[in-house]
């Protein structure tokens, strides 16, 4: 039967990515039933909001998506689309594969690892109070009202940081989970719970508690500036690696970097009603049209899509696939070329063409 999938194509170099990773997932043999649903900065134009009640209520009924990156404009007072969909749909857990292709320039080319990044809480809860308002000198007071050790300077910005018992179960579950999928050999949780007891200090005790029931994964923990330093002297030693959500952020960023930029990097947001998938780059508007940039990113979330879909075997050829295209370097973007204006580079289309006839021998 045809799996039932929301399509949003988003704007800027989305539409180019999402119908060459669409003409790729589809020529797997998989069926697939495309819901085509608008985001971004183009229906914005037209509606008044960059996130349509039907595009919502499309993805709620599939419970998967797959999305073309979306602009957020500098001040022009429209939330991200991303941040809307993660709340909406409680997308609590981000999960990004980095690994190094050959035929991909990097000086991390052993990298192989998972980042399941926390989604919803931490820092990145917006629970802030702004320097000199009336509720930062409330809180100011009564925090030194609580703890007389706990001074804060005048004129202090607020920013809270809550980890619950509930976020850090479910994000590290995530994480074991996907390890046990996907045969992964272990998952290390990545914390500063040496300064920070009762936040990162209690994410790392749920860790500990919740790795006790997946016996026949390897757990380990890891400072998480520890971590960084470990990562780029010794990437072969990492698998799946858990973190809240400020840490996994940069080190979703640094990861990609390692396996040689955002164009390879592909994404997934999962909740417990859906799924997202997307690459981690964003919507590179001066491209816009061009045929110009690398769909490998969001490809790669086709691929990470066709496994979440109990479509194992699609998934591996399609990967395979993607992988043979690098390593030839020939039918490549120009940012896979040696320079980046080698008149050999292919457009984002062409290369689509190159991944199908691979998967085809
Ligand atoms: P960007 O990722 O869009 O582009 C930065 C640069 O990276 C590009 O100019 C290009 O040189 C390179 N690049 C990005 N994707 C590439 C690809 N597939 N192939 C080759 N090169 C690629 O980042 P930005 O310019 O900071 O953001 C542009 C817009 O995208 C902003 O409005 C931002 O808010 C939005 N954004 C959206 C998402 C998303 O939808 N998931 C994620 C990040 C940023």
């Amino acid at each position: 039967m045809a799996h039932a999938v929301t399509l949003i194509p988003g704007d800027g170099t989305g539409p180019e990515l999402i119908e060459a990773t669409r003409r790729v997932v589809e020529a797997t043999g998989v069926e697939f039933d495309w819901d085509e649903q608008p985001a971004g900065e183009d229906v914005y134009a037209e509606e008044g909001t960059p996130f349509p009640d039907r595009t919502l209520d499309s993805i709620k009924r599939n419970g998967v998506g797959i999305k073309g990156p979306t602009t957020t404009p500098v001040g022009s007072g429209f939330r991200s689309v991303n941040v809307l969909l993660r709340k909406e749909l409680d997308l609590y857990s981000c999960i990004r594969p980095c690994k190094a292709y050959e035929g991909v320039r990097t000086r991390f080319p052993e990298t192989d690892i998972v980042i399941v990044r926390e989604n919803t809480e931490d820092l990145y809860a917006g629970i802030e109070f702004e320097k000199d308002t009336d509720q930062a000198e409330d809180l100011r007071r009564f925090l030194e009202e609580l703890d007389t050790s706990a001074h804060i300077r005048e004129h202090s910005g607020i920013s809270i940081k809550p980890i619950s018992v509930f976020g850090s179960e479910r994000i590290v579950r995530s994480a074991f989970d996907y390890a046990r999928e996907n045969g992964r050999r272990k998952v290390s949780a990545a914390h500063k719970a040496n300064i920070m007891k009762h936040s990162d200090g209690l994410f790392l005790s749920v860790a500990r508690q919740v790795a006790e029931d997946y016996p026949d994964i390897e757990f380990e923990d890891r400072i998480i500036d520890n971590l960084c330093n470990q990562l780029v002297s010794r990437p072969e030693e990492y698998d799946v690696i858990v973190l809240p959500n400020l840490y996994g952020d940069i080190v979703s960023d640094l990861g990609a970097g390692m396996i040689g930029g955002l164009g390879l990097a592909p994404g997934a947001n999962v909740g417990t009603e859906a799924a997202m998938f997307e690459a981690t780059h964003g919507s590179a508007p001066k491209y816009k049209g061009q045929n110009k940039v690398n769909p490998t990113a969001l490809m790669l979330s086709g691929v990470l899509m066709l496994q979440h879909l109990g479509e194992r075997d699609a998934a591996d050829r399609m990967e395979k696939a993607i992988a043979e295209v690098i390593r030839k370097g020939e039918s490549v973007t120009y940012d896979l070329k040696p320079t980046r204006d080698d008149p050999s580079a292919v457009g984002t289309s062409e290369f689509a063409d190159a991944v199908i006839e691979e998967m085809n021998t």
